[in-house]
């Protein structure tokens, strides 16, 4: 495998395209085989691909990876590593007959995250992609999970001694210039320290 640049030149040119190294208009579509190292859920995934586009200068021989190669390494480490691709996510998540925002609240997620899965730009989890096959697949488990949302978060809490838990959120004056904390200063409850804590579990994860 010869150098790559990491640039991502624009989609919308037609080519050849002119060459970012040498200048020359002399960059063309090309297909190569490529084996990939991509770090995903926190471990490195080396795979290949028998038919990668990327854009290659004729002149100078500098490769390109554009947006649509990051797309296509994106759907080969998806197929490499079993998880659903976008397109089996669009439909399960209309077979189940929720929007893509409600779908993102069930599962405990941001609509955005669901958004990037569905455009390629990024790939769920191993965890969060065990959890879309079992609301796809099982009516039960989407009940539940659209149930969990409306139970407040005592409810939701196993622990022995049901512990008051209260988020509290105090207003001061919004005009005040010296009056000490801010206007929405948020008062660290215990609440709030176990949400900060599943936080960091989470991005420990990644
Ligand atoms: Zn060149």
């Amino acid at each position: 495998m010869s150098k790559q640049s990491s640039s991502v030149q624009s989609k919308a040119k037609p080519y050849p395209r002119r060459c970012a190294v040498c200048g020359e208009v002399s960059v063309a579509k090309c297909h190569i085989r490529y084996k990939a190292e991509v770090r995903h859920d926190g471990k490195l995934h080396t795979f290949s691909i028998a038919s990668l586009g990327i854009d290659q200068c004729e002149r100078c021989g500098e490769q390109f990876f554009t947006a649509s190669t990051d797309e296509e390494i994106n759907l080969a480490l998806r197929s490499h590593l079993g998880l659903l691709p976008p397109n089996e996510i669009r439909a399960g998540i209309a077979l189940c007959d929720v929007n893509q925002k409600e779908f993102a609240q069930h599962l405990g997620i941001a609509a955005e995250t669901v958004s990037r899965w569905l455009t390629g730009a990024s790939i769920q989890t191993r965890s969060l992609d065990k959890l879309m096959r079992l609301y796809f697949t099982m009516p039960n488990v989407r009940v539940a999970l659209s149930n969990l949302e409306a139970v407040p978060v005592e409810h939701q809490t196993s622990a022995g001694s049901p512990a008051k838990i209260e988020v509290r959120e105090s207003c001061v004056g919004i005009s005040g210039e010296n009056s000490g904390p801010g206007p929405f200063r948020r008062i660290f409850t215990q609440a709030t320290i176990a949400r900060s804590e599943s936080f960091l579990l989470i991005a420990a994860d990644h």
